[in-house]
């Protein structure tokens, strides 16, 4: 019998599992996935997206309506997408906490400490004292930002000269710890692993130390259902992938981290939504932001350096602005870099794509993050007549903006243009990303039993010793990018478990 059983070694888990594992518990992490090799090969078109080993398409996710492919795998391997995540590492803003009717049980306060372990022990790099939006911290960032390109100093210069605040992106990447591998500012960082391991990724920060305090870890195990006896969790069904054998196993806690897609499949596959006060709820409220890419289409090479330049955000539209016909909260500005061109064809196909692939080293640009609403029609849910390989139902994904969400990204869009005019470029094409790589949202936490599945400690009302920790606790998605709050909010309930 385990103290704790963690589903899932992403985020969510991995945290969850450091707090566990710490206070001397007897933690089993089970993994879909395997560990990702390191090498050459990571930096090859094919480590990225679709055409890694690591992108798992075992369960297929049917997606009808608003995704950019009918049907979708995901990233799945121990320390999950972070070994191919870009590594932006944002605090949520105090006030994104308090959003009316979808206001957080806990605030920005409650979460404050977290964030600050959170960024230590990721070794997060950053710049703080620039951006008006910036919530309140209690420490230092561990790093401080890394010298900028040369395209990126023109885009922070052009910014600045419109009146915009730039700062340096908080990034999850080891620029200064000299005992290994720092980075080397490649072009091939988002949606790749890091050959060299100088993405602060969880394989790399977090799970070996576990490892070796006693943690047990069981990798290509697939979970496909729990079972509930009395109010509680009595067993964890899986298939083992190497040996093609069922499991069993037991714990006092388990502690669901299968990511915002895969946590409410398995409840969903589990029955739990019957278990639940407000169980119609499981699976919806799916959010992952609104996104796109502004290009700039510059006269010559855009990044002659040939350097990463994902560096420098612009928060200053994050709670509206006076310029923008759209009030209220709007959402923020990230550099992306000069996009492989391999990865272009791959998310643009067709002609466009081709034709955009051979004049890719025009282009930089701006990403775009708007705050997407919660609302109830947007789900996951079950199709339990199709059943994958290890039985379980097939996850059905359907998805559509409201109005207001896609006037915010409007408004973004502008700003971005703007700027990239400034520094230089002739034209622009603006690329919208429907990809859920950002979801969240779908086991919401909250005080109404009637509107949200788990409670403040993100305990699964209904079925007292589970936990739901990943993205899925989230009630609202707030502009920025998801993980470091994932993080914060395992490591605060992680806690909590810890001491039951
Ligand atoms: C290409 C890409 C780039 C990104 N860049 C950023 C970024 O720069 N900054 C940022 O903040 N966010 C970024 N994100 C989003 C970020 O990676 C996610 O928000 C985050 O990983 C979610 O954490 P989680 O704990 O919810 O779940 P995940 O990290 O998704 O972990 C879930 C884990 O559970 C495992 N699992 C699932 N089902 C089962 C099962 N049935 N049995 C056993 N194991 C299971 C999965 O294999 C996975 O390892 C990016 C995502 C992608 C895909
Ligand atoms: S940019 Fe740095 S951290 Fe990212 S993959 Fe390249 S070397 Fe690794």
């Amino acid at each position: 019998m385990y103290d704790t059983i963690i589903i899932g070694s992403g985020f969510g888990g991995s945290m969850a599992a450091h707090q566990l594992v710490n206070a001397g518990k007897k933690v089993l992490l089970i993994e879909r996935g395997g560990w990702v090799a390191r090498g050459p090969e990571n930096w090859t078109m094919q480590g990225s997206l679709e055409l890694t080993p690591n992108y798992d398409k075992s369960t297929p996710l049917k997606v009808i309506k608003g995704g950019h492919k009918k049907v979708m795998g995901l990233y799945s391997c121990v320390g999950g997408p972070s070994l191919f995540y870009g590594g932006v590492s944002f605090r949520f803003r105090e006030q994104d906490f308090a959003e009316g009717e979808n206001s957080w049980p806990i605030n920005y306060g409650d979460l404050e400490p977290f964030y600050t372990k959170a960024e230590q022990l990721l070794s997060i790099s950053g710049e703080a004292g620039i951006d008006p939006t910036e919530p309140f911290r209690s420490r230092p960032f561990p790093q401080g930002p890394p010298p900028l390109a040369l395209i990126s100093q023109k885009i922070k210069s052009a910014a600045q000269q419109i009146g915009m605040n730039p700062f340096q992106l908080p990034l999850a990447i080891n620029y200064e710890d000299k005992s290994r591998n720092v980075c080397e500012s490649c072009t091939t960082c988002d949606t790749f692993a890091c050959a060299v391991g100088a993405k602060n990724d969880l394989a790399t920060m977090i799970l070996p130390k576990l490892l070796e305090q006693g943690m047990e870890l069981k990798t290509d195990t697939v979970v496909r259902q729990l079972k509930a006896e009395n109010g509680k969790i009595s067993e964890v069904l899986c298939f083992d992938k190497k040996t093609g054998k069922e499991l069993v196993f037991r714990g006092k806690h388990i502690v669901l981290s299968a990511g915002s897609l895969g946590s409410p499949h398995l409840l969903l596959a589990s029955g739990f939504d019957k278990l639940n006060p407000g169980g119609k709820v499981v699976g919806r409220y799916l959010m992952r932001h609104v996104n796109a890419i502004i290009f700039g289409i510059f006269p010559g090479v855009a990044d002659k350096e040939g350097r990463f330049h994902k560096q420098l955000a612009i928060l200053d539209y994050y709670f509206g602005h006076p310029n923008a016909k759209l009030k209220g909260k709007l959402g923020s500005l990230q550099q992306v870099p000069t996009p492989p061109m391999g990865l272009v064809q791959n998310e643009v196909p067709g002609p466009l794509g081709k034709l955009l692939s051979q004049g890719v080293r025009l282009l930089t640009g701006l990403l775009a993050i708007a705050e997407d609403e919660p609302q109830f029609s947007n789900s996951l849910t079950i199709d339990p007549k199709q059943k994958d390989r290890y039985g379980l139902p097939q996850p059905v994904i359907s998805h559509a903006y409201s109005k207001r969400d896609l006037a915010a990204l409007k408004e973004l869009v502008k700003p971005a243009k703007k700027v990239l005019s400034k520094a230089g470029a002739l034209t622009h094409y603006v690329h919208n990303i429907r990809t859920f790589s950002h979801a969240v949202g779908t086991v919401r936490m909250g005080d109404d039993p009637k509107t949200s599945a788990l409670d403040s400690n993100c305990q699964f009302r209904g079925v007292d010793n589970l936990f739901v920790l990943d993205g899925s606790f989230m009630p609202t998605s707030a502009a920025v990018n998801p993980s470091l709050t994932i993080a914060a909010n395992a490591l605060r309930v992680g806690e909590v478990i810890a001491g039951i």
